[in-house]
Protein backbone atom coordinates (compact mmCIF):
# COMPACT_ATOMS: atom_id res chain seq x y z
CA UNK A 1 0.00 0.00 0.00
CA UNK A 2 1.54 3.45 -0.94
CA UNK A 3 2.96 6.16 2.00
CA UNK A 4 0.16 8.90 2.54
CA UNK A 5 1.31 12.08 3.22
CA UNK A 6 -1.96 14.40 5.02
CA UNK A 7 -1.05 18.31 5.67
CA UNK A 8 -3.89 20.16 7.85
CA UNK A 9 -5.96 18.23 10.61
CA UNK A 10 -8.78 20.43 10.71
CA UNK A 11 -12.82 19.67 11.18
CA UNK A 12 -12.14 17.91 8.08
CA UNK A 13 -8.75 16.63 7.73
CA UNK A 14 -8.24 14.87 11.16
CA UNK A 15 -11.35 12.45 10.10
CA UNK A 16 -10.34 12.03 7.17
CA UNK A 17 -6.75 11.02 8.07
CA UNK A 18 -8.49 8.93 10.92
CA UNK A 19 -9.70 6.45 8.34
CA UNK A 20 -6.94 6.57 6.04
CA UNK A 21 -5.03 5.00 9.41
CA UNK A 22 -8.34 2.50 9.69
CA UNK A 23 -8.08 1.32 5.96
CA UNK A 24 -4.16 -0.05 6.57
CA UNK A 25 -2.42 3.04 5.02
CA UNK A 26 0.65 4.50 6.45
CA UNK A 27 0.38 7.82 7.13
CA UNK A 28 2.74 10.77 7.57
CA UNK A 29 0.87 13.86 9.28
CA UNK A 30 1.73 17.40 9.51
CA UNK A 31 -0.68 20.45 10.81
CA UNK A 32 1.10 23.84 12.12
CA UNK A 33 -1.50 23.00 15.39
CA UNK A 34 0.86 20.60 17.34
CA UNK A 35 -2.76 19.60 19.39
CA UNK A 36 -4.42 16.82 15.84
CA UNK A 37 -0.59 16.21 14.98
CA UNK A 38 -0.11 14.18 18.61
CA UNK A 39 -3.59 13.02 18.53
CA UNK A 40 -2.79 11.05 14.74
CA UNK A 41 0.16 10.14 15.74
CA UNK A 42 -1.44 8.88 18.68
CA UNK A 43 -3.15 6.56 16.62
CA UNK A 44 -0.51 5.53 15.07
CA UNK A 45 0.38 7.77 12.30
CA UNK A 46 3.77 8.95 11.90
CA UNK A 47 4.62 12.75 12.90
CA UNK A 48 7.21 15.36 10.62
CA UNK A 49 7.46 19.28 11.46
CA UNK A 50 6.91 20.43 7.91
CA UNK A 51 4.62 19.70 5.08
CA UNK A 52 8.49 19.34 3.18
CA UNK A 53 9.23 16.58 5.16
CA UNK A 54 5.85 14.45 4.86
CA UNK A 55 5.86 15.12 1.17
CA UNK A 56 9.55 13.90 1.09
CA UNK A 57 8.87 10.72 2.90
CA UNK A 58 5.81 9.98 1.26
CA UNK A 59 4.17 8.49 -2.62
CA UNK A 60 0.99 10.32 -2.24
CA UNK A 61 0.40 13.77 -0.25
CA UNK A 62 -2.75 14.91 0.31
CA UNK A 63 -3.72 18.61 1.56
CA UNK A 64 -6.97 19.82 3.36
CA UNK A 65 -6.47 23.20 4.49
CA UNK A 66 -9.06 26.58 4.37
CA UNK A 67 -8.13 28.62 1.48
CA UNK A 68 -5.79 29.37 -1.06
CA UNK A 69 -3.02 31.28 0.75
CA UNK A 70 -2.96 28.40 2.86
CA UNK A 71 -2.82 26.08 0.11
CA UNK A 72 0.31 28.35 -1.56
CA UNK A 73 1.99 28.28 1.36
CA UNK A 74 2.01 24.69 2.43
CA UNK A 75 3.10 23.79 -1.09
CA UNK A 76 5.12 26.97 -2.53
CA UNK A 77 6.13 28.40 1.17
CA UNK A 78 9.56 27.28 2.79
CA UNK A 79 9.89 24.00 3.75
CA UNK A 80 6.90 23.28 1.38
CA UNK A 81 5.66 20.62 -0.31
CA UNK A 82 7.64 21.00 -3.87
CA UNK A 83 10.75 21.65 -1.56
CA UNK A 84 10.12 17.62 -0.62
CA UNK A 85 8.34 16.11 -3.40
CA UNK A 86 9.76 12.88 -5.43
CA UNK A 87 9.36 12.53 -9.18
CA UNK A 88 6.50 10.26 -9.64
CA UNK A 89 4.89 11.02 -6.52
CA UNK A 90 1.17 12.68 -6.79
CA UNK A 91 -0.17 15.69 -4.66
CA UNK A 92 -4.26 16.15 -4.19
CA UNK A 93 -5.30 19.27 -2.83
CA UNK A 94 -8.81 17.98 -1.36
CA UNK A 95 -9.07 22.03 0.25
CA UNK A 96 -11.66 24.07 -1.28
CA UNK A 97 -10.00 26.87 -3.27
CA UNK A 98 -9.67 29.20 -6.40
CA UNK A 99 -9.69 26.59 -9.67
CA UNK A 100 -6.71 29.37 -10.93
CA UNK A 101 -4.67 28.85 -8.06
CA UNK A 102 -5.08 25.04 -8.60
CA UNK A 103 -4.20 25.36 -12.12
CA UNK A 104 -0.50 27.40 -11.33
CA UNK A 105 0.17 24.85 -8.30
CA UNK A 106 -0.12 22.26 -11.06
CA UNK A 107 2.04 23.50 -13.26
CA UNK A 108 5.04 23.66 -10.73
CA UNK A 109 4.00 20.25 -9.49
CA UNK A 110 4.73 19.28 -12.69
CA UNK A 111 7.97 20.47 -13.38
CA UNK A 112 9.39 18.40 -10.39
CA UNK A 113 8.03 15.54 -12.20
CA UNK A 114 5.26 14.91 -10.14
CA UNK A 115 1.19 14.90 -11.05
CA UNK A 116 -1.88 16.33 -9.41
CA UNK A 117 -5.47 16.07 -8.92
CA UNK A 118 -8.06 18.90 -7.03
CA UNK A 119 -9.87 17.02 -5.34
CA UNK A 120 -12.48 19.07 -2.89
CA UNK A 121 -15.17 17.44 -1.02
CA UNK A 122 -19.29 17.88 0.55
CA UNK A 123 -20.56 16.30 3.01
CA UNK A 124 -19.45 17.91 6.22
CA UNK A 125 -17.34 17.01 9.23
CA UNK A 126 -20.53 14.20 9.60
CA UNK A 127 -19.51 12.67 5.84
CA UNK A 128 -15.88 13.24 6.81
CA UNK A 129 -15.91 10.92 9.97
CA UNK A 130 -18.20 8.52 8.37
CA UNK A 131 -16.14 8.51 4.89
CA UNK A 132 -18.76 9.55 3.01
CA UNK A 133 -18.10 12.64 1.59
CA UNK A 134 -19.15 13.26 -2.10
CA UNK A 135 -15.29 14.08 -3.61
CA UNK A 136 -15.20 16.13 -7.23
CA UNK A 137 -11.94 15.91 -9.01
CA UNK A 138 -10.04 17.23 -11.69
CA UNK A 139 -6.76 15.84 -13.28
CA UNK A 140 -5.53 13.55 -15.79
CA UNK A 141 -7.39 9.69 -16.14
CA UNK A 142 -4.83 7.99 -15.21
CA UNK A 143 -3.47 9.61 -12.04
CA UNK A 144 -7.12 9.51 -10.86
CA UNK A 145 -7.12 5.94 -11.99
CA UNK A 146 -4.33 5.41 -9.28
CA UNK A 147 -5.58 7.37 -6.37
CA UNK A 148 -9.07 5.98 -6.89
CA UNK A 149 -8.84 3.46 -3.77
CA UNK A 150 -7.40 6.35 -1.67
CA UNK A 151 -10.34 8.57 -2.53
CA UNK A 152 -12.80 6.00 -1.89
CA UNK A 153 -11.79 5.70 1.65
CA UNK A 154 -13.03 8.75 2.75
CA UNK A 155 -16.17 9.24 0.43
CA UNK A 156 -18.80 7.39 -1.18
CA UNK A 157 -19.21 9.20 -4.68
CA UNK A 158 -15.63 10.04 -5.98
CA UNK A 159 -16.50 11.13 -9.50
CA UNK A 160 -13.30 12.87 -12.21
CA UNK A 161 -15.39 15.94 -13.50
CA UNK A 162 -12.50 16.90 -15.80
CA UNK A 163 -9.06 18.54 -16.10
CA UNK A 164 -6.98 19.95 -13.18
CA UNK A 165 -9.37 22.86 -11.73
CA UNK A 166 -12.45 21.54 -12.67
CA UNK A 167 -12.78 19.57 -9.11
CA UNK A 168 -12.81 23.19 -7.74
CA UNK A 169 -15.23 24.77 -10.26
CA UNK A 170 -17.75 22.08 -9.28
CA UNK A 171 -17.01 22.65 -5.58
CA UNK A 172 -18.04 26.49 -6.74
CA UNK A 173 -21.15 25.28 -7.94
CA UNK A 174 -22.11 22.82 -5.10
CA UNK A 175 -21.50 26.28 -2.66
CA UNK A 176 -23.66 28.32 -4.34
CA UNK A 177 -26.51 25.95 -4.26
CA UNK A 178 -25.86 25.10 -0.66
CA UNK A 179 -25.75 28.80 0.09
CA UNK A 180 -28.51 29.75 -1.60
CA UNK A 181 -30.60 26.95 -0.46
CA UNK A 182 -29.48 27.82 3.34
CA UNK A 183 -30.75 31.56 2.93
CA UNK A 184 -34.17 30.36 0.86
CA UNK A 185 -35.37 27.77 4.33
CA UNK A 186 -34.43 30.45 6.35
CA UNK A 187 -36.69 33.04 5.24
CA UNK A 188 -39.68 29.89 4.96
CA UNK A 189 -38.90 29.49 8.83
CA UNK A 190 -38.92 32.86 9.57
CA UNK A 191 -42.03 33.42 7.85
CA UNK A 192 -43.64 30.48 9.69
CA UNK A 193 -42.34 30.97 12.64
CA UNK A 194 -44.28 34.50 12.56
CA UNK A 195 -46.84 33.03 11.23
CA UNK A 196 -47.44 30.73 14.77
CA UNK A 197 -46.42 27.60 12.69
CA UNK A 198 -44.10 24.89 15.04
CA UNK A 199 -41.16 25.04 13.10
CA UNK A 200 -40.29 21.71 13.35
CA UNK A 201 -43.65 20.68 12.58
CA UNK A 202 -43.12 22.96 9.56
CA UNK A 203 -39.81 21.28 8.50
CA UNK A 204 -41.42 17.86 8.90
CA UNK A 205 -43.94 18.49 6.85
CA UNK A 206 -42.15 19.56 3.94
CA UNK A 207 -39.24 17.88 3.89
CA UNK A 208 -40.38 14.48 2.08
CA UNK A 209 -41.55 17.18 -0.69
CA UNK A 210 -40.33 18.88 -3.86
CA UNK A 211 -38.65 21.51 -1.08
CA UNK A 212 -36.95 18.74 1.22
CA UNK A 213 -32.84 18.35 0.01
CA UNK A 214 -29.52 17.04 1.96
CA UNK A 215 -29.18 20.76 2.99
CA UNK A 216 -32.54 21.10 4.57
CA UNK A 217 -32.08 17.84 6.54
CA UNK A 218 -27.95 18.49 7.50
CA UNK A 219 -28.88 22.52 8.86
CA UNK A 220 -32.82 22.47 10.35
CA UNK A 221 -31.85 20.88 13.47
CA UNK A 222 -28.77 22.68 13.81
CA UNK A 223 -30.91 25.85 13.74
CA UNK A 224 -33.87 24.25 15.88
CA UNK A 225 -31.69 23.43 18.44
CA UNK A 226 -30.03 27.05 18.37
CA UNK A 227 -26.17 25.31 18.04
CA UNK A 228 -24.57 27.15 15.83
CA UNK A 229 -20.77 25.14 16.52
CA UNK A 230 -19.51 24.32 13.08
CA UNK A 231 -19.54 22.32 11.40
CA UNK A 232 -18.57 24.55 8.39
CA UNK A 233 -17.69 28.00 9.06
CA UNK A 234 -19.03 31.10 8.23
CA UNK A 235 -15.66 32.12 6.64
CA UNK A 236 -15.09 29.70 5.02
CA UNK A 237 -18.34 29.94 3.24
CA UNK A 238 -17.39 33.08 2.17
CA UNK A 239 -14.50 32.48 1.15
CA UNK A 240 -16.24 29.82 -1.67
CA UNK A 241 -18.95 32.48 -3.02
CA UNK A 242 -15.94 34.83 -3.08
CA UNK A 243 -14.22 32.77 -5.49
CA UNK A 244 -16.95 32.09 -7.13
CA UNK A 245 -18.31 35.65 -8.18
CA UNK A 246 -14.22 36.13 -9.02
CA UNK A 247 -14.73 33.29 -11.46
CA UNK A 248 -17.96 34.23 -12.94
CA UNK A 249 -16.38 37.95 -13.18
CA UNK A 250 -13.55 36.20 -15.32
CA UNK A 251 -15.91 34.49 -16.87
CA UNK A 252 -18.36 37.25 -17.89
CA UNK A 253 -21.48 35.20 -16.10
CA UNK A 254 -23.66 36.93 -13.30
CA UNK A 255 -24.92 35.43 -10.32
CA UNK A 256 -27.21 37.91 -8.50
CA UNK A 257 -28.68 35.80 -5.96
CA UNK A 258 -25.01 34.20 -5.19
CA UNK A 259 -23.94 38.04 -4.73
CA UNK A 260 -26.79 38.88 -2.27
CA UNK A 261 -25.83 36.03 0.14
CA UNK A 262 -21.91 37.15 -0.39
CA UNK A 263 -22.89 39.63 1.44
CA UNK A 264 -25.17 38.25 4.25
CA UNK A 265 -22.02 36.26 5.34
CA UNK A 266 -20.00 39.63 5.43
CA UNK A 267 -22.92 41.28 7.42
CA UNK A 268 -22.79 37.93 9.75
CA UNK A 269 -19.29 37.93 9.96
CA UNK A 270 -18.95 41.89 11.46
CA UNK A 271 -21.45 40.66 13.67
CA UNK A 272 -18.88 38.43 15.22
CA UNK A 273 -20.07 35.10 13.69
CA UNK A 274 -17.64 34.59 11.48
CA UNK A 275 -16.85 31.20 13.13
CA UNK A 276 -20.95 29.85 14.03
CA UNK A 277 -22.09 27.18 11.45
CA UNK A 278 -23.44 28.05 8.16
CA UNK A 279 -26.59 27.44 8.95
CA UNK A 280 -26.25 30.44 11.04
CA UNK A 281 -27.20 32.12 7.58
CA UNK A 282 -30.89 31.92 9.30
CA UNK A 283 -29.69 34.40 12.55
CA UNK A 284 -29.30 37.09 9.57
CA UNK A 285 -32.73 36.51 8.17
CA UNK A 286 -34.06 36.11 12.28
CA UNK A 287 -32.73 39.54 12.68
CA UNK A 288 -34.32 41.56 10.37
CA UNK A 289 -37.80 40.20 11.53
CA UNK A 290 -37.10 39.96 15.43
CA UNK A 291 -37.66 36.44 15.50
CA UNK A 292 -35.73 33.16 16.60
CA UNK A 293 -36.86 29.67 14.69
CA UNK A 294 -36.24 27.63 17.44
CA UNK A 295 -37.60 24.32 18.79
CA UNK A 296 -40.45 24.71 21.63
CA UNK A 297 -39.51 23.81 24.72
P1 LIG B 1 -10.22 23.98 9.60
O1 LIG B 1 -9.92 25.43 9.73
O2 LIG B 1 -10.98 23.27 10.65
O3 LIG B 1 -8.85 23.15 9.36
C1 LIG B 1 -7.77 23.60 8.59
C2 LIG B 1 -6.48 23.04 9.21
O4 LIG B 1 -5.37 23.45 8.39
C3 LIG B 1 -6.21 23.56 10.61
O5 LIG B 1 -5.94 22.46 11.47
C4 LIG B 1 -4.99 24.48 10.44
O6 LIG B 1 -4.17 24.51 11.57
C5 LIG B 1 -4.31 23.83 9.26
N1 LIG B 1 -3.40 24.71 8.50
C6 LIG B 1 -3.62 25.96 8.05
N2 LIG B 1 -2.58 26.42 7.35
C7 LIG B 1 -1.66 25.41 7.34
C8 LIG B 1 -0.36 25.26 6.75
N3 LIG B 1 0.19 26.24 6.02
N4 LIG B 1 0.29 24.09 6.94
C9 LIG B 1 -0.25 23.09 7.67
N5 LIG B 1 -1.47 23.18 8.24
C10 LIG B 1 -2.17 24.32 8.09
O7 LIG B 1 -10.97 23.85 8.17
P2 LIG B 1 -11.94 22.66 7.67
O8 LIG B 1 -13.33 22.96 8.06
O9 LIG B 1 -11.31 21.34 7.99
O10 LIG B 1 -11.87 22.92 6.09
C11 LIG B 1 -10.76 22.54 5.27
C12 LIG B 1 -11.17 22.71 3.80
O11 LIG B 1 -12.28 21.85 3.53
C13 LIG B 1 -11.62 24.15 3.46
O12 LIG B 1 -11.17 24.49 2.18
C14 LIG B 1 -13.13 24.05 3.49
O13 LIG B 1 -13.75 25.02 2.66
C15 LIG B 1 -13.35 22.63 2.99
N6 LIG B 1 -14.61 21.98 3.44
C16 LIG B 1 -15.02 22.08 4.75
C17 LIG B 1 -16.21 21.47 5.13
C18 LIG B 1 -16.74 21.57 6.55
O14 LIG B 1 -17.92 21.23 6.75
N7 LIG B 1 -15.95 21.99 7.52
C19 LIG B 1 -16.96 20.74 4.19
C20 LIG B 1 -16.49 20.61 2.90
C21 LIG B 1 -15.30 21.23 2.53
Amino acid sequence: MKKIGFVGLGIMGKPMARNLLKAGYSLIVYDIRPEPVKELGDAGAETVSSSMEAAEKSEIIITMLPDSPDVEDAVLGKDGILEGIKSGSIFIDMSSISPMVSKRIAMKIEKKGARMLDAPVSGGEPGAVAGTLAIMVGGPEDVFKECEPILKVMGKSVVRVGEIGAGNFTKLANQIIVAINIEAFSEALVLGMKAGVDPENLYNAIRGGLAGSNALDAKVPVILNGNFKPGFRIRLHLKDLNNALDTAKDLNVPLPVTALVQQMLKALIVDGKGDSDHSAICNFIEKLSGVDVRKKK
